[in-house]
């Protein structure tokens, strides 16, 4: 039988140098090499081409990003104010073309998706709406290692209900600091809380592990003992398959600086579930953007809510960090996730068989099955500030998390095989 767990493994000659040209080799036969020259790719010194595997933290610039923002200076710098309404590519519904291509990204219908704000406000007026704690039912449930500012925004809404989050937080741990989490006991502790629970805050892919969860799964089993999903897909978001409707999500929240490249501190975006947009009971926190564009610039006292998720709407939309979103949804459809996917599974495979291979001290902390994680890897390695000085020394780009771990995300649109071979060449050149 074959292992899911080796099934997607390159086997790897045993010299550096053979699985050098194992590297060329690959990326010659990459149907997506060509995505790779759309964007650009941070330099160094004297202008060399870094090798870029921090996208999960901030992806890289599409090449299409700087005219994108351009036009909207130009349109700024011509029209004025009259930039808002003037077609073609009016600032009022700007965020348009981005729906259909988010729809698909993230497997909902186009209603059910909106683009606004920044992530941690984006949970905030989710959890407006869907943390509603009554009688015993009080309780939200998240998993460690938690993202700082996911715990921040979820206890300081328990206090906002006078509650105490020592009583009234469950925070769901693995069996050894930044190891991923059983996902039957997972599962478990979500049916253990059973009507004290209010709602289940969860990452779609784990910041730190690199660890992905079955959505599906465990939105079920909120669902089952009558708590609500509210799900930060801040790392799965382009990184992998998602299909909030068919799952059943309540709602989800994503940044667009990770692997959706739409750069620093870009605009947010949030997925409703039509199921719960539809409820005209659903408490929410309002602005005029959020009122129906077809009545919202009569300036009425009385709100009316715009279709679906765009009724979360606050403020007018920010067009600049918005078209650079707009530049980069357009090669993910001309890629598609699909290919994206099956190139990311190889890339990372090739990635974790290289380490095993040649870095036999890095202890893997991400699940080895393709299909729970994305792109991204994070090991734990003796020596790790000896070994982050190698990288960089060497051109390599990743992430360091003190004291000793490594986070490395090859990204299937802008990322080779030989930029895989050539991190694991800097790391096993240098010992603990
Ligand atoms: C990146 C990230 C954030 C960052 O939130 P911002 O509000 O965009 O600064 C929050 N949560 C998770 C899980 C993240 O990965």
């Amino acid at each position: 039988m074959t292992d899911p767990a080796r099934a997607h493994r390159i086997a790897i000659p045993p010299a550096l140098e053979e699985a050098r040209s194992l590297a060329v080799a690959l990326d010659g036969a990459d149907p997506l090499a060509g995505m790779r020259g759309r964007f650009t790719l941070p330099s160094g010194a004297g202008g060399r081409t870094l090798t870029y595997l921090a996208g999960q933290s901030l992806g890289a610039q599409p090449a299409g990003a700087r005219a994108a923002v351009e036009a909207e200076l130009d349109r700024w710098a011509t029209l004025g104010v009259e930039g808002h309404f003037h077609q073609p590519g009016a600032w009022v519904e700007f965020d348009v073309p981005v729906r259909e291509p988010t729809a698909r990204l993230v497997g909902a219908r186009p209603g059910e998706v909106s683009t606004l704000n920044t992530l941690t406000v984006n949970l905030h007026l989710l959890m407006a709406s869907f943390y509603r704690p009554t009688g015993p039912r009080t309780r939200i449930l998240i998993e460690a290692p938690t993202f700082p500012s996911d715990r921040y925004a979820v206890e300081s809404q328990l206090r906002h209900h006078g509650l105490d989050p020592a009583q009234h937080l469950v925070v769901v741990r693995p069996a050894g600091a930044d190891r991923s989490l059983d996902q039957h006991l997972l599962e478990a502790a979500i049916r253990a809380e059973g009507d004290r629970l209010a709602m289940v805050l969860l990452a779609g892919v784990n910041y730190a592990t690199g660890q992905r969860l079955d959505i599906e799964r465990h939105t079920r089993a909120a669902h089952d003992v009558g708590a609500v999903t509210v799900w930060d897909l801040a790392h799965a978001v382009g990184n992998v398959a998602l299909a909030l409707h068919d799952w059943g999500v309540d709602a989800a929240a994503w940044c667009t600086y990770k692997y959706l490249n739409a750069g620093p501190g870009a605009i947010g975006q949030l997925f409703v579930h039509e199921r719960r947009t539809s409820d005209a009971e659903l408490p929410r926190l309002e602005g005029w953007w959020g009122n129906d564009p077809a009545s919202r610039f009569r300036m009425a006292e009385t709100f009316e809510p715009s279709p679906g998720a765009d009724a979360w709407q606050l403020s007018t939309l920010p067009v600049l960090s918005t078209a650079p979103l707009a530049a980069s949804l357009e090669l993910f459809e001309e890629a598609g996730l699909a290919a994206l996917r099956t190139k990311s599974v190889a890339l990372t495979g090739f990635l974790e068989s290289l380490l095993d291979r040649f870095v036999p001290d890095a202890e893997l902390l991400t699940p080895r099955r393709p299909d729970e994680r994305g792109c991204q890897l994070s090991i734990r390695v003796p020596g790790a500030r000896a070994r982050r000085d190698a990288l960089e020394a060497r051109g390599v780009v990743t992430d360091f998390r003190e004291p000793d771990i490594i986070r490395i995300a090859p990204v299937p649109l802008y990322n080779t095989f030989l930029d895989a071979w050539t991190a694991v060449d800097a790391l096993a050149g240098t010992t603990g």
